[in-house]
């Protein structure tokens, strides 16, 4: 039941993608979440609740960026509160996630062997630690996600953004929906089911 937008622009995003998870909304949900690359960084706020909780965060939390994903959510791993909330991030890439993961459990024994503690008890939070293992292997932007969604069994629309790749909007799915829009200034994507 969740929405996931993700926006590269000519103009800062905030805007829009607070207008584009009001959008979403119908949909019912118990947190949301923006995520963008600014400064070579990823910027994410999140909050439990509803938009007008999250904007009341970004008052004091300021974020900006030509790109971000934004994420509207329906838990289905983890309870709703704050942590849970997507963007998922590590600090090379940040992801939202409509879908779920099924083999994420066994996902998780393999990265926490690795050293990783995780932020969340959502099966999403496995998808941005894969990623980023994956470009510190040495793989590219493209090669890291391709050799995630092998690894992923279960249905998915993901949006993903990469400090590496700061003009950039990554998108892919399976069983999820996913529209893609786009104009001479500015691109979207969005999911929502
Ligand atoms: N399975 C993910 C979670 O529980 C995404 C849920 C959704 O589609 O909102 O966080």
């Amino acid at each position: 039941m969740c929405g996931i937008l993700g926006i590269i622009s000519k103009k800062d995003i905030i805007t829009p993608m607070i207008e584009g998870l009001k959008k979403l909304a119908y949909r019912g949900y118990d947190s949301s979440g923006i995520a963008t690359i600014n400064n070579n960084q990823i910027n994410c706020v999140k909050s439990q609740g509803n938009l007008d909780q999250l904007q009341k965060k970004l008052i004091n939390e300021e974020l900006i960026g030509n790109v971000g994903i934004g994420h509207t959510r329906w838990a289905t791993h983890g309870v709703p509160n704050e942590s849970n909330a997507h963007p998922h991030f590590t600090d090379e890439v940040a992801v939202v996630h409509n879908g779920i993961i099924e083999n994420y459990a066994l996902l998780k024994n393999q990265i926490v062997e690795t050293g990783i503690t995780f932020k969340s008890e959502t099966d999403t939070e496995a998808i941005a630690h894969l990623i980023t293992l994956y470009l510190k292997s040495g793989m590219s932007s493209y090669e890291a996600i391709r050799a995630t969604t092998e690894d992923i069994k279960g249905s998915y629309a993901l949006a993903i953004i990469m400090r590496s790749e700061p003009n950039k909007l990554f998108a892919v799915r399976k069983g999820s929906p996913l529209a893609v829009g786009s104009s001479e200034n500015e691109n979207y994507i969005g999911s929502d089911g």
